[in-house]
């Protein structure tokens, strides 16, 4: 007997979300309304009460977060080599240059002695990411930015969830940008939302949203900054606000679950195999991914076909941002990060989603053993 293909991810969207989803499309209100003003409180509310203002992607979040925080041309802004390249891409987008430091082979994250030893006169922004929904060192990294007066953009888009010695990500900080992509624990289909430091914040946030408009009274209307079409409609913060409810047991199953996979692989896996497992993080991380490092025996292509065969789906998060043709067209080489080289070949992701079970993480790691073995 075949068991039915095992995907690396996969949203669950309940019944009842659907049906409120169905009646937002029969109320005559479809794009930004009440829905979206009630799945920013819901969000307000799980952050301590910071202002939250949602988009219609976690990529916009970051460049409105990076607009408001007043980053543009010959400003440098230091990020990650391992992410999703809309990354590094809003900070070439609101024109400023992208700088890359290396990653902690461990936790995969930006390395922050690297991260320091790349600040510049002309630093004014850091944007770590948390791969996976692990947290860097929260301490040093605020350390770091008031020591050289840094603004923060945290790429929060895995880390919904994730915490930092029992507080939120997202609950403290500076900006923190968190993203609602179908993949992600949560989603609204598409869409981010950001949290900020207080009210003015917001008001600008809400201006970059909507084409820099300003209104007043019943037909004042100015626009004073550039800004662009970014809201999120209500039909996906009814999605939003139907899966927000779940964000707990979500997270708890996903915990589980990495508990799991790490049981299953056993104590000798590393040492037999070659293969690096992820930082065992069951306090802080929200388990967005469960990644391996792949040992250099074998090609990530042939690992994913071998996988594949098994009927276990495998995505791999991410190649280095810096060996892409636009990173490299602004004078980025082989060399210059190798750890982030390194792991950026070698690096893949097994099936890890809420509505999975123990039996299907058992499935997943019998086949990579028998594949590495
Ligand atoms: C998903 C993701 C983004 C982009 O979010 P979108 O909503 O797809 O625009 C950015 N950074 C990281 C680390 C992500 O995982």
């Amino acid at each position: 007997m075949t068991l039915p293909f095992l995907p690396f991810s996969k949203p669950t969207i309940d019944e009842a979300t659907i049906a409120a989803v169905g009646d937002v499309l029969r109320s005559g209100w479809i794009t930004s309304g009440p829905k979206v003003l009630a799945f920013e409180d819901m969000l307000s509310e799980y952050f301590g009460g910071r202002p939250v203002r949602t988009f219609n992607s976690g990529t916009c979040t970051m460049e409105i977060a990076l607009r408001i925080a007043g980053i543009g041309v010959g400003d440098e802004v230091i990020t990650t080599p391992i992410s999703w390249v809309a990354t590094a891409n809003v900070i070439i987008e609101v024109g400023a240059t992208p700088v890359f430091a290396d990653i902690d082979p461990v936790t995969r994250n930006i390395d922050l002695d690297k991260l320091e030893a790349a600040i510049t006169p002309r630093t004014k922004a850091i944007i770590p990411v948390y791969l996976s929904g692990l947290p860097v060192d929260m301490e040093r990294l605020y350390a770091i930015a008031n020591k050289y007066d840094l603004r923060v953009v945290e790429d929060a888009a895995q880390a919904l969830g994730s915490s930092w010695h029992g507080k939120r990500i997202g609950a403290f900080g500076d900006m923190v940008s968190f993203s609602f992509q179908a993949n992600k624990n949560i989603t609204t289909s598409e869409g981010g939302c950001l949290v900020l430091n207080n009210a003015d914040e917001a008001r600008v946030a809400e201006k970059y949203r909507l084409q820099g408009v300003t209104r007043s009274g019943f037909d004042g209307l100015d626009v004073d900054v550039l800004g662009g079409k970014f809201n999120m409609t209500d039909v996906a913060a009814t999605i939003g606000l139907g899966q927000f409810v779940h964000l707990d047991t979500i997270t708890a199953t996903r915990r589980r679950l990495a508990k799991h996979y790490f049981a299953q692989f056993g104590a000798d896996f590393e040492a037999s195999t070659g293969a690096q497992l992820p930082v065992a993080d069951l306090e802080n991380s929200n388990w967005h991914m469960f990644q391996l490092v792949l040992p250099e025996r074998i090609t990530r292509a042939h690992f994913m076909e071998q996988m594949m065969a098994r009927q276990i789906g495998i995505g791999y998060h991410y190649p280095s941002i810096h060996l892409l043709s636009l990173y490299r067209a602004r004078g980025f080489t082989e060399g210059m990060f190798p750890v982030a080289e390194r792991v950026g070949r070698r690096i893949v992701s097994l099936p890890m989603f809420s509505t999975m079970n123990e039996s299907d993480v058992e499935r997943a790691v019998d086949a990579v053993k028998s594949v590495l073995q």
